[in-house]
């Protein structure tokens, strides 16, 4: 791997594992939407759709149309929601595709309603409904009559009904389950009205993984599928992390006690040591508050960052690593052979959220596909946990794709 600066490797029979566990999660009879926004959270959506759809996922959820049409050209054929919104002008391409949209308000209904008429198509909807999070989605109050207009809009279709958990620790925390209560509310009185139509939708990683009930017909999770759970979550253990960032030494360098290194020379040596030098800094995804903080992987060990994080790079006291060598492998979280540090606690030492750190990897960085021949059928059980390869068997596949 060594001709890249930087690479992250994406572990596909991770990301099929994590896949069934959130089907045995779901249980049977509940779809799942994986949600492949900002590029599969940085792992890269086209390929990483291309697996979840062979994986046997029911359908994807994108953040823009822009996201969606991606997915399209590279040839995805699987339902897909532009979960949050579209700007008017996106809207004509995103139908034509066959694009499922959120919908939130009356002038939204009226807008799609034209331009399917005039495109000669019927535009998927997804209601989505407000009950907490405050962003997208139409009050509760307001929906009733949403649902109406949507009713007689001929052009448009209604395919799913959503609303969004706000609470990190979804079903475990009272929040979730005020919102469950009002999203229930609006769900029952549509369907005295028999307005009701197509599948309705709540949980993501969070409120999946806590055991929020009931999950209607589909679920949406996200980071779940990449191997993380936010906040320590029970069963983050069943999962298995997809990505691992990684770079090599290019310089190393004997230097005497009192050497300063970075910008604002925030870190002077104590004593005599050995520095490395890595090719990667913020703009890959290395985040600027690790400096003088978090740590990397070398050779087995952990060595701490030293002065600023900069653009393109960063500095490792390698003084206590022995045998240290120019184009030694460096990780910055995920696995390296048996060791392995975690997207946790590099976002907890970056104070940040692992969502963050895997979607700022950045187009610098080439992502390394690996695995992803062994795929369960949809009707087979879920694998067992995956056996640890063997040291001197070669890896089974790899393929590349740019980016
Ligand atoms: C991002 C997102 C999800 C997935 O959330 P995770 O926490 O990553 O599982 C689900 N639904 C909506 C509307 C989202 O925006």
């Amino acid at each position: 791997m060594k001709h890249y600066r930087a690479w992250a490797e994406i572990d596909l029979d991770a990301l099929t594992h994590n896949l069934a566990v959130i089907r045995r999660r779901a249980g049977s009879g509940v779809g799942v939407m994986l949600v492949v926004k900002a590029d599969a959270y940085g792992h890269g959506a086209v390929a990483v759709a291309h697996h979840a759809v062979r994986c046997g996922i029911d359908s994807l959820g994108v953040g823009t149309s822009a996201e969606a049409l991606e997915l399209r050209e590279a040839g995805v054929r699987a339902p897909i929601l532009v979960l949050g919104t579209l700007v008017d002008e996106e809207a004509a391409s995103t139908l034509r595709h066959r694009i499922e949209i959120g919908i939130h308000s009356s002038d939204r209904v009226t807008m799609l309603e034209r331009l399917a008429r005039n495109l000669g198509v019927r535009a998927r909807v997804h209601l989505n409904i407000d009950t907490g999070m405050g962003r997208l989605g139409v009050l509760p109050e307001s929906a009733l009559r949403l649902f109406g207009e949507i009713h007689a809009a001929r052009h448009l279709e209604l395919v799913g009904v959503m609303t969004h958990i706000s609470a990190a620790r979804g079903a475990l925390d009272d929040a979730t389950h005020e919102q469950v209560r009002r999203f229930q509310a609006v769900l029952d009185q549509a369907r005295d009205r028999g307005l009701l139509r197509g599948r309705v939708h709540l949980a993501n990683s969070a409120s999946l993984f806590t055991g929020l009930a009931p999950l209607h017909e589909l679920v949406r999770p996200g980071i779940s599928a990449y191997g993380i759970l936010p906040g320590g979550l029970p069963g983050a253990a069943e999962l298995q992390p997809v990505m691992s960032l990684t770079t090599q030494v290019v310089f190393l360098k004997d230097v005497p006690a009192g050497t300063t290194v970075g910008y604002d020379s925030t870190w002077s040596a104590p004593r005599a040591t050995r520095l490395a030098t890595l090719p990667v800094g913020y703009n890959d995804g290395v985040a600027w508050r690790l400096g003088n903080r978090g740590v990397v992987l070398v050779r087995g060990q952990r060595a701490p960052i030293v002065g600023r994080v900069s653009m393109d790079y960063t500095t490792v006291d390698v003084g206590h690593v022995r045998g240290v060598e120019v184009g030694d492998t460096v990780t910055l979280f995920g696995r390296a052979g048996g060791e392995q540090l975690a997207l946790e606690e590099v976002a907890r030492e970056a104070a940040t959220i692992p969502y963050e750190l895997t979607c700022s990897v950045g187009k610098r960085v080439k992502r390394v596909y690996v695995g992803g021949e062994a795929l369960p059928l949809p009707s087979q059980p879920a694998p067992p946990t995956r056996a640890v390869p063997q040291p001197d068997e070669p890896r089974p596949h790899r393929t590349e794709v740019a980016g």
